[in-house]
């Protein structure tokens, strides 16, 4: 973890972490049903917006548990769920002319958390963290320009409490996707995405 002091960041709106066509913008089931309550999609229109990427090569249990978000048994294999990208890695919610995300107020929960990660840990000793470790994540170190020197210290109290809930929404989502994954393999309902989607939609509440 980096030193608390040397946290900083305020997001400069370069629109690097919207249009890095490295970057998959995972998605989390609860993301799922806040962009439907929010944009009012059906399930039609909700599989329009979402991308299913799959991997191309088989993964170790040891790699699928260090994984943020996990991913979902589907018709193609393992996939991640995302929101769909254009062919340049755009986001499809990024307005490039007006340099916007056009979702923000429902923007998933990694765009949120961008571009800090969060982890627990049992002994930090710090009354200002709680159990939260909080740092920066990979991509940011590479392409993220509001984070360094530059910009103010980050008001570590509010980036702690979205750490919290952040990662109680990661556990959530993956015993759901878990939960998913299991019935598939027990054949009690069949790998394919509209299924996983309708699923999703059958919860009434977040
Ligand atoms: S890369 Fe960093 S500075 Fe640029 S839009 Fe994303 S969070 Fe803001
Ligand atoms: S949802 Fe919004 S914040 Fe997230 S990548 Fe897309 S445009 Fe950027």
């Amino acid at each position: 973890m980096e030193n608390l002091e040397e946290l900083r960041f305020v997001c400069k709106r370069c629109g690097n972490c919207c249009i890095d066509k490295n970057t998959i913008v995972n998605i989390t089931y609860l993301d799922i049903l806040r962009l439907k309550t929010g944009l009012n999609l059906d399930l039609k229109e909700m599989l329009e917006i979402i991308g299913f990427y799959v991997f191309n090569k088989k993964l170790t249990e040891e790699t699928l548990d260090k994984m943020v978000v996990s991913p979902i048994e589907s018709e193609k294999g393992l996939t991640f769920t995302g929101l769909l990208k254009n062919k340049s890695g755009k986001c499809y919610f990024y307005d490039k002319k007006k340099t916007k995300c056009l979702i923000y107020n429902i923007r998933p929960m990694l765009c949120r958390t961008f571009p800090f990660s969060f982890d627990l840990s049992s002994n930090l000793g710090n009354k200002a963290t709680g159990n939260v470790k909080l740092f920066y994540t990979e991509k940011a170190k590479k392409y993220c320009p509001g984070i360094g020197s530059d910009s103010p210290v980050i008001k570590f109290e509010n980036w702690i409490k979205i750490g919290s809930e952040t990662l109680k929404e990661l556990e959530k989502n993956h015993h759901f996707n878990e939960n998913w994954n299991k019935s598939v393999k027990n054949g009690n309902v069949l790998p394919n995405v509209k299924h996983y989607i309708s699923t999703i939609y059958k919860i009434s509440h977040i």
